[in-house]
């Protein structure tokens, strides 16, 4: 039997210490699941929401939207997405965003990643009101009837499965918008969990020169980065601009990265990545998750004259997730090395600093 109530770390106010609550497991309805939470990510958007700069959140909010965890109950008979039969003490992911089903974007565009109606557990569902538990952050998370659920066999840590939830979900995205041919240059800026599933499946793809660019203080994830099959790496920090575009272009024959992704969330990167794409090349932006304002590129120079193809990256939806969790557990990457920094449910606060400090490579919180 469960606990009558579950434990969850609350962002109840912007920027301060997370809060430890108690909310009440409340019965299930018909085709729903509560699942124990054994892992949950730390991904860069909940530093980004914690502190207030994204416009999606309501308050108070469970924060967490990476999880990985035990089916504890389900109401009725439930399959997962493969159509395997769900039984409490599967080990379980979900989808993390919830959409229509009916809109043009879910049904005649099949992008349902740009559902208008798309809620995401721990960003966009506040836990105000009953059933409470829809962030990760918790002991606890309940599951709608119509969420996307794949069973995972086998003995697998929790934690390192996390990523595929959300970063290595939106590198599927990316990748699968970005169309690699065999021996194309690929360049990654910002060495985050999301850059070690592009270059792995960059690999997989097979590219050719992968460069990753990232700051002498991400050393240990471009370090990681290296690990997962990048070539090369350039920090930002001791290269001017002209020292990176004159090192990618000597690794590519003279012509830039044939396929850049930018993956560090700032503007000026994605200006530097725009500028490093090669003629015919495609630059995409799957590392925009908030508001950043306007971005100064020189469109005759860098895009028009050179056809180049800029390419938005919004989240990601079911199919990518199962190829980013595909990927972990093909074991040909070593994503096992990737969870750097674990931490108790009452110190979540604490992971949510070492993400926003870039120690971690990952980040995780074990409830
Ligand atoms: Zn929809
Ligand atoms: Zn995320």
């Amino acid at each position: 039997m469960p606990p009558a109530t579950a434990r969850a770390a609350v962002l109840a106010s912007y920027g301060r210490p997370l809060e430890l609550r108690e909310f009440p497991l409340v019965p299930l309805a018909d085709g729903e699941v509560r699942v124990r939470v054994m892992a949950a990510g730390v991904c860069g958007s909940d530093v980004h929401i914690w502190r207030g700069e994204d416009p999606r959140t309501p308050l108070p909010l469970i924060l967490g939207h990476e999880g990985v965890g035990c089916v504890d109950e389900i109401r009725g008979a439930k399959q997962d997405v493969y159509d395997q039969e769900l039984r409490p003490g599967d080990l379980v992911l979900w989808e993390r965003g919830i959409t229509c089903g009916r809109c043009a974007y879910c049904v005649i565009r099949k992008q349902p990643a740009l559902c208008p109606h798309r809620r995401t557990y721990g960003i966009s569902v506040g836990c105000a009101d009953a059933p409470h538990l829809r962030g990760a952050y918790a002991e606890y998370i309940h599951l709608r009837a119509d969420a996307h659920l794949i069973r995972v066999d086998g003995d697998v840590d929790p934690a390192v499965l996390v990523s595929a939830t959300c970063s290595g979900a939106c590198a599927a995205h990316a990748i699968e918008q970005a169309h690699i041919r065999p021996g194309d240059a690929v360049l990654v800026l910002g060495p985050g969990p999301m850059a070690m599933f592009l270059v792995a499946f960059a690999r997989e793809r097979g590219a050719g020169h992968i460069t990753v660019i990232g700051s002498r203080r991400s050393a240990a994830r471009l370090a990681m980065a290296q690990r997962m099959g990048a070539d090369s790496v350039l920090f930002r920090d001791e290269t001017s601009l002209a020292d990176r575009l004159e090192a990618v272009r000597d690794q590519t024959h003279g012509f830039g990265a044939c396929v850049v992704f930018e993956a560090s969330g700032s503007p000026e990167a994605v200006a530097e990545a725009v500028e490093h794409t090669a003629p015919y090349g495609t630059c995409l932006i799957p590392g925009i998750a908030v508001p950043v304002g306007r971005v100064p590129v020189s469109v005759f120079e860098h895009i028009a004259r050179k056809n180049v193809r800029l390419q938005g990256v919004w989240v990601s939806d079911t199919s990518h997730l199962c190829a980013a969790l595909d990927l972990v557990l093909s074991r040909r990457y070593p994503f096992d090395e990737m969870v750097t920094h674990r931490f108790p449910l009452d110190e979540a606060t604490g992971a949510l600093e070492v993400v926003e400090r870039r120690e971690a490579v990952k980040a995780v919180v074990m409830p």
